[in-house]
């Protein structure tokens, strides 16, 4: 057996097992290995590289809609948590405490941190004072802990990376509009970013955020029809301000409760990103959050390598020089068709080719991880068609994105229609809900799909409840997820 046809039959193919060919995947591309702590993973440089892309992008989001980065501590003495009811029943399963420390039992056990309103709480009622003190518009990015049963790597750790944007502000229409504001800052992160389309709604009250008033998300499908909730913004309303007791004096001198924010997105979005895009070559990556966009690979018999090898310096050089992440592989000791499988399934968006008759030409071959499509350019316009390329490659990324969850999105009357379509394929379901839990529940029962979120936009008003007919409320997009 060849080199080239053992590597590939390491990989899963997706139809068959969809969560191994994940764990092929990333195992593989080397972005993240199994730690010797149960549920937690250590994200190598491949996989930290996207998150760290993933942060720049964010961040400066973040600051361009006023936002400040700031750090809070990782324990949270467990008396916070008894100050919003919601709050603690939501979280307290999954805390882990500190007892004991430095050979002593504590006073007051530390939870380690699943989400940070509580101290953000605490802190805001210490700094705010006045109307003139608002808004406060804090993002942190750290680490927290939820200890989860079922794992999975990046979608579901009990230790996982991520950002908190708290604020607080003066009043109600204040807070939602910056509810409002954040939720829209991921849909275009995701979606310009990533090359994932979401689904932009408001969450139902059984899938809400612990002691929020109302949680909007975003929904994402993956390839094999599950949805991944790829980032949430709340509206917390004055719950966590009556608790921790954030008030200011308003223009008229009178004391007021702030009304607070908070909104979060994760080390989740490498899971959706590599679900979303990866095929059964290994990962696909969006250029923009490629941590390599272009490989390099020189080509052609030995002794012309050293000329070919000198050119593609020279290239490398002129595309490193206009900001493109660009890496050479010339290791003579490999060959190209081996070197070509390693980086199309590393998920390396963009391969340049330089073998001895396109030098004698000055011309180099792009290739498309994506399209397979091969494109002879002149290398003195590399840099102008490289760019040209990769952001073809990106907008190609999300079009065929969307075209996938159109094929698998449905529109139903019933919870009967419902099921036949999720026994014959996966995918997002479109129905009507009359608002009732007890009926939410039962399609979870039944079929083990989730309320996702109810859409701003859904494609159609849908008149009736699916599960019992009475008028809807709501139109509801249902789905098994991650
Ligand atoms: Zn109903």
């Amino acid at each position: 057996m060849s080199k080239d046809k053992q590597f590939v039959t390491e990989i899963t193919p997706q139809s068959e097992d969809f969560s191994r060919w994940y764990i092929d995947v990333i195992k593989k591309a080397e972005l993240m290995d199994y730690s010797p702590v149960r549920g937690c993973i250590v994200f190598r440089p491949e996989g930290y590289e996207l998150w760290e892309n993933i942060q720049r992008d964010l961040d400066r989001r973040f600051k361009e809609t006023g936002h400040r980065n700031a750090y809070f501590p990782m324990f949270i003495p467990e008396s916070f948590f008894q100050k919003e009811k919601e709050h603690v029943e939501g979280f307290n399963p999954e805390l882990p405490w500190v007892t004991e420390a430095a050979g002593e039992k504590l006073e007051e056990r530390l939870a380690v941190r699943p989400t940070s309103e509580t101290m953000f709480g605490h802190m805001y009622s210490k700094w705010i004072q006045s109307y003139r003190d608002l808004p406060v518009l804090i993002n942190q990015w750290a680490n927290v802990v939820r200890w989860e049963k079922r794992t999975m790597p990046f979608l579901r750790t009990s230790e996982f990376l991520w950002q908190e944007g708290h604020t607080a502000h003066e009043n109600e229409e204040e807070a939602r509009e910056e509810t409002m504001r954040m939720l829209n800052v991921y849909r275009e992160f995701v979606e310009e970013f990533l090359a994932i389309p979401v689904i932009v709604g408001e969450k139902t009250p059984s899938e809400r955020f612990a002691g929020a008033v109302d949680t909007y998300s975003i929904e994402a499908m993956m390839k094999d029809g599950k949805a991944v909730q790829a980032g949430t913004s709340h509206y917390l309303g004055t719950k966590f301000a009556v608790a921790f007791d954030i008030k200011y004096l308003d223009r008229e001198n009178t004391l007021q409760f702030c009304h607070t924010t908070s909104w979060g997105a994760s080390t989740r979005l490498i899971g959706a990103l590599i679900m979303v895009h990866g095929d059964d070559r290994g990962l696909a990556l969006p250029p923009k959050v490629a941590p390599t966009q272009v490989i390099m690979i020189p080509i052609g018999p030995a002794k012309l390598r050293d000329q070919v090898v000198g050119r593609v310096d020279e290239l490398y050089a002129e595309l490193k020089k206009a900001g493109v992440r660009v890496r050479v592989d010339d290791r003579a000791d490999v060959s190209p068709g081996w070197k070509f499988n390693e980086y199309e399934m590393r998920g390396v968006p963009l391969r340049l080719e330089l073998g001895p008759r396109d030098m004698e030409n000055g011309v180099v071959v792009l290739v498309s991880r994506i399209t397979g499509e091969k494109r002879i350019v002149q290398q003195d316009n590399l840099v102008a068609e490289v760019e040209a390329m990769l952001a073809e490659i990106q907008s190609g990324m999300l079009e065929k994105a969307k075209q996938f969850r159109s094929d698998n999105s449905r529109s139903v009357d019933t919870i009967d229609e419902m099921k036949a379509f999720l026994e014959e394929q996966r995918g997002f379901v479109e129905a009507g809900w009359c608002g009732s839990a007890a009926c939410e529940k039962q399609v979870k029962e039944e079929t083990g799909a989730t309320s996702r979120n109810i859409p701003f936009e859904p494609s159609a008003q849908k008149p009736k409840c699916l599960v019992c007919g009475d008028d809807s409320k709501h139109t509801v997009v249902f789905a098994r997820a991650y």
